[in-house]
């Protein structure tokens, strides 16, 4: 009988020192799983240095490993997506280039995988290897992502996961082509389990993740699945609406009794300052939400592919 097939799919930016320890690794790993035959998707996402020329050389002398080269660096999201539409097998596995995700865990998803779960997926026990700063914001976004929106996400879960083919033919049908990947999984449900793990340290070269691109993910994922954001304005209006008529009810009445009292300098600036700023906060949401009207109406491909390749076409290595 043939055995199911295992796609691993792996976003590679700038990777090159890690591409040395990565294959011996994670080779061992799957093929020490039985049950399964495995591919490996890798995904060039525009890396500046020999990332490319790297990949190709593995694949060049093994089979199982296939190269999908992007025309430009789209960020991790269009890479995986063009990884999980690339990825041929039963159950499709996304992984990172770095090994912060112990590859020997696949063989405890696709052991949760054989007791009948659509998704097992991979939650960080420990995360002493990401910095306090890292922690604390992962775990103050978590807790307001999951309080905003109707889809919850849950806590030290990243896209390191098991799916099988339904699931990933059900992502397939989400259209939007700016990927919040965490929160499109969490969408789409089905029966899940868990498994536990630590998280260890990069095995070489630096996160791709800046302070600021990762407060953009942050506005992203909060914005991607719902309108709370948008529909507060309305209540603090309301609220600030009634708090204004109950304070002019009261200076009328002090005029009335107390006479006309001109200072006021001091409160008429902080409620003027305040309230404008409370009005462009509101603004910028809005217009954040607008701007993405905008991304998604231009309905734009997600990622572009350069080239392809399996070793099945090895005159196409050299151009
Ligand atoms: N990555 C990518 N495109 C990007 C940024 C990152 O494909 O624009 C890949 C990267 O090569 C790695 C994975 O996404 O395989 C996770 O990146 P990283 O380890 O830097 O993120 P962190 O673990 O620090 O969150
Ligand atoms: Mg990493």
């Amino acid at each position: 009988m043939k055995k199911p097939l295992l796609s691993l799919v792996v976003p590679f930016y700038n990777e090159e020192e890690s591409i040395e320890q990565f294959f011996p690794r994670v080779g061992s790993a799957l093929r020490s799983i039985e049950s399964v035959d495995y591919e490996i998707v890798c995904i060039n996402d525009g890396s500046k240095d020999a990332t490319l020329l790297k990949l190709f050389e593995v694949a060049r002398s093994d089979p199982k490993v296939h190269v999908v080269d992007l025309s430009r660096n789209f960020g991790k999201e269009a890479a995986l997506t063009a990884g999980l539409n690339e990825a041929l097998g039963d159950i499709v596995v996304p992984f990172d280039a770095d090994l912060q995700d112990p590859p020997e865990v696949i063989a405890e998803l696709v052991a949760k995988w054989q007791e009948g779960y659509d998704v097992v997926v991979a939650k960080r026990i420990d995360r002493a290897s990401d910095t306090f700063l890292k922690r604390s914001s992962a775990a103050a976004f978590y807790r307001l992502h999951n309080k905003l929106s109707d889809v919850k996400i849950p806590e030290n879960v990243g896209d390191f996961r098991l799916i099988t083919r339904e699931v990933v033919e059900a992502l397939k049908l989400m259209p939007e082509s700016r990927r919040f990947m965490k929160g499109l999984f969490a969408w789409v449900g089905y029966r899940t389990a868990t498994v536990t793990y630590t998280r260890e340290s990069r095995v070489a070269g630096k996160t791709k993740f800046s302070a600021w691109k990762l407060w953009n993910f942050a506005l992203e994922g909060l914005t991607s699945f719902g309108t709370l954001p948008l529909r507060v304005w309305l209540y603090l209006g309301l609220a600030v609406a009634m708090l204004s008529l109950v304070y002019a009810g009261i200076l009328v009445a002090r005029t009335l009794i107390l006479g006309i009292d001109v200072p006021g300098y001091a409160s008429l600036i902080t409620a003027i300052l305040f309230l404008g700023g409370i009005q462009l906060i509101g603004i910028g949401i809005i217009g954040e939400y607008i701007g993405r009207i905008y991304v998604e109406s231009k309905q734009r491909p997600i990622y572009l592919i350069r080239q392809k390749f399996r070793s099945s076409t090895p005159d196409k290595l050299d151009a």
